[in-house]
């Protein structure tokens, strides 16, 4: 069909540059290995921290309510698409974080856009770090509130843009908890007691917390024990807890405003009987099998050391991400490839996700992975360092 010329142009032009990437389709269940192409490689892209994707008390959830509720829910939730389950999991996702109410919402991604666009007016301002997700950086594009950026995880900046804003009658300081492309955990404890000085409120984004860091894997706020002193937490079901979704965890009133107000809440259908299932199975899991989250940060252990002891550039992470950081593009889709060929799946990340001069590829282990698997991931890594001379 004629009409799509300029895009085949600006699609060409990523070719030559290298920046354009395929989808790479698996033909397996998200597990420690995974097949693609019909080959069995070591999966190390993945944000399927603990294993729960396919954790039997999850799948016999999932298709229990198959049974009971059918496929779909058939309307948005303020119509006719609020099952019981949604309220009962959001009740029980309350009490796990500590907080008085959780709003579920589609992903992760709409739950950052339902709450940065809807709490704030035009005498508010938003404070933002650089390197927070696409997400919280979309959500602020749709609220009329003003903007300031700081430098990364930089106190002193932070500081700065909040005197600078003593004027509006709203300041909002937005972090992610973890970093999603260099693993770093934010300085949470110091981002609140500057918000707490200076009367603002406070955001964080869990998405790479959840399951993974504090007590059952609550989250940054309670891996730095700061309940009850963070405003906002938002978080995503898709990642550690397996499934899908998104969450705001609050107050009764950002709840209750959230419903009235949250545009992807309110004009999209609710998650399918099976997600919700799934979903509340996972939080059973995490209060039940804490050994997952052991496990998890043993490997991360095992596997960020034998990165560093090889010679390559890891960056400052604190977490099960950790980037190999090699500099230019195409040396970080030479070693992507590389390692494809000798059994790893772990994908290049380039400009615009991470800065020019940055690309990586960027690693995630799991608490599926065993020792053995590791040390065969590092075995490639080493081969395919040296063939191109990174190490
Ligand atoms: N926030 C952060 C920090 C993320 O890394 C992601 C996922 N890439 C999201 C939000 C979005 O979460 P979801 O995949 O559930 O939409």
């Amino acid at each position: 069909m004629k009409g799509f010329e300029y895009l085949q142009d600006e699609l060409k032009s990523m070719k030559d540059e290298g920046v354009f990437r395929s989808l790479v389709p698996l033909e397996s269940d998200q597990g420690a290995k995974v097949v693609i192409n019909g080959k069995e490689l070591i999966q190390l892209s993945s944000n399927n921290y603990l294993g729960l994707t396919a954790h039997p008390k999850m799948k016999k959830a999932a298709i229990d309510a198959v049974e009971q509720y059918g496929a779909g829910t058939g309307s948005v939730r303020t119509i006719a698409g609020t099952f019981s389950m949604h309220n009962d999991f959001e009740e029980k996702l309350a009490e796990f974080k500590h907080t008085e109410a959780t709003l579920v919402l589609q992903s992760g991604f709409t739950a950052n856009q339902a709450i940065l666009s809807s709490i704030l007016t035009k005498d508010d301002v938003v404070i933002s770090d650089e390197l927070n997700h696409a997400s919280i950086i979309d959500g602020i594009r749709l609220t009329k509130a003003a903007r300031k950026i700081y430098k990364h995880v930089d106190l002193d900046s932070l500081e700065e843009a909040l005197k600078e804003s003593g004027e509006y009658r709203k300041r909002l300081v937005v972090t992610d908890g973890v970093f999603s492309m260099d693993g770093n955990i934010a300085p949470l404890k110091e981002i609140v007691e500057l918000c707490e000085k200076y009367d603002a409120l406070i955001m964080v984004d869990d998405a790479h917390a959840s399951g993974v860091l504090g007590r059952n894997g609550r989250g940054t706020v309670d891996h730095f024990d700061l309940n009850g002193r963070v405003h906002i937490q938002v978080g995503t079901l898709s990642k550690a807890i397996g499934v899908l979704g998104g969450y705001v965890a609050s107050t009764q009133a950002v709840r209750d405003y959230l419903i009235h107000k949250g545009r992807p809440f309110l004009f999209s259908t609710s998650h399918p009987p099976a997600v919700t299932a799934a979903c509340s199975a996972a939080v059973d899991v995490l209060l039940e099998e804490p050994e997952l989250i052991d496990r998890l940060w043993k490997n991360t252990e095992f596997f960020k050391k034998g990165l560093e002891k090889l010679g390559f550039d890891t960056g400052k992470s604190d977490t099960p991400i950790t980037p190999v950081i090699v500099g230019g593009e195409t040396k970080a889709h030479q070693l992507s490839d590389k390692l494809r060929d000798y059994g790893v799946f772990a994908q290049s990340i380039a400009f615009p996700t991470v800065a020019k001069g940055q690309a990586r590829v960027r690693t995630i282990v799991t608490a599926q992975h065993s020792e053995e698997l590791l040390q065969e991931a590092l075995d490639a890594f080493a081969k395919a360092g040296k063939e191109l001379d990174i190490i």
